[in-house]
């Protein structure tokens, strides 16, 4: 019987690429990236034996994520595990906030993970079998100040958890979202320190997180151990928000 397949949206670097690696050992991955081929041909040698493979696809592009399903559809023969990770910020306060970064964030963000997966759908429902994990974020759960886009693109994936995870339940498809706190990754590498210092106080486990610490969690959700959750978004933050 053939391996099951994962596409991971955004696995040319950060918390992708671990999420690419640690579903390696049991899936083919399809590696997904817009503009990092080099990066995602590093993320691709490191991974274990496997049929694994990258994609370039823009996820705001609907027709081109669609030809994305369809193509690895042609490829592998199904698809079982999709991955919403890609995602950007674009931070500014509500004042300076231009339209461009809000609707940039939104668009990749959001709609990148709304195009995934109702071009995925009708590929689940057809196996009558599938997992989604969409990467939110705790921000889209508390806000923060300077990341109004990004909240709202966030709270935004865990609210279409939810209506996905109700539309596709009675297909045997799981929709599910996680949402890290601060994890060291090159998004989280350009915030200055005294902000890092603050948010160390408020995190109980007095240290940031791994991407492999999402990884893991990914991991759990994708595999049959985690077959009567949806809807759920679970939150790795070192205790952050409770
Ligand atoms: P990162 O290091 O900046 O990586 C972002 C990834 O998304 C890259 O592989 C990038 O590839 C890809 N990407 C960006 N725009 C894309 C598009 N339009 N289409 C396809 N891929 C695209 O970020 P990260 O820290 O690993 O974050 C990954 C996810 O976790 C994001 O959704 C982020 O919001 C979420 N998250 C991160 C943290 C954190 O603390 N790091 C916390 C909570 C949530 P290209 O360079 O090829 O575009």
């Amino acid at each position: 019987m053939s391996r099951k397949v994962a596409l991971v949206t955004g696995a040319s670097r950060g918390i992708g690429s671990a999420i690419a690696k640690a579903l390696a050992s049991d899936h083919d991955v399809v590696i997904n990236f817009a503009s990092s081929e080099v990066q995602a041909q590093e993320v691709l040698k490191s991974l274990p034996e496997g049929n694994h493979s990258i994609y370039k696809c823009d996820v705001q592009n609907h027709e081109d994520v669609k030809m994305m399903m369809e193509e690895i559809v042609k490829n592998y023969g199904h698809i079982d595990v999709l991955v919403n990770n890609a995602g950007i910020t674009r931070d500014n306060l509500m004042l300076k906030m231009s339209d461009d970064d809000f609707d940039k964030v939104m668009s990749i963000n959001t709609k990148g993970c709304f195009n995934c997966i109702q071009s995925i759908t009708r590929i689940m429902m057809k196996q009558r079998a599938g997992k989604i994990i969409n990467i939110a974020s705790v921000i889209g759960l508390i806000g923060n100040v300077g990341q109004v886009n990004y909240a709202a693109s966030k709270g935004a994936i865990i609210a279409m958890t939810k209506a996905s995870a109700k539309e596709l339940g009675s297909r045997n498809i799981q929709v599910n979202a996680i949402a890290p706190g601060f994890i060291e990754t090159e998004m989280t590498q350009v915030l200055n320190d005294d902000l890092k210092n603050k948010m160390l106080d408020v995190i109980p486990l007095k240290r940031f997180g791994q991407a492999d610490e999402v990884a893991h969690v990914v991991k759990f959700l994708a595999s049959s151990d985690s077959n009567y959750i949806t809807g759920q978004t679970i939150v790795i933050d070192g205790g952050m928000v409770m």
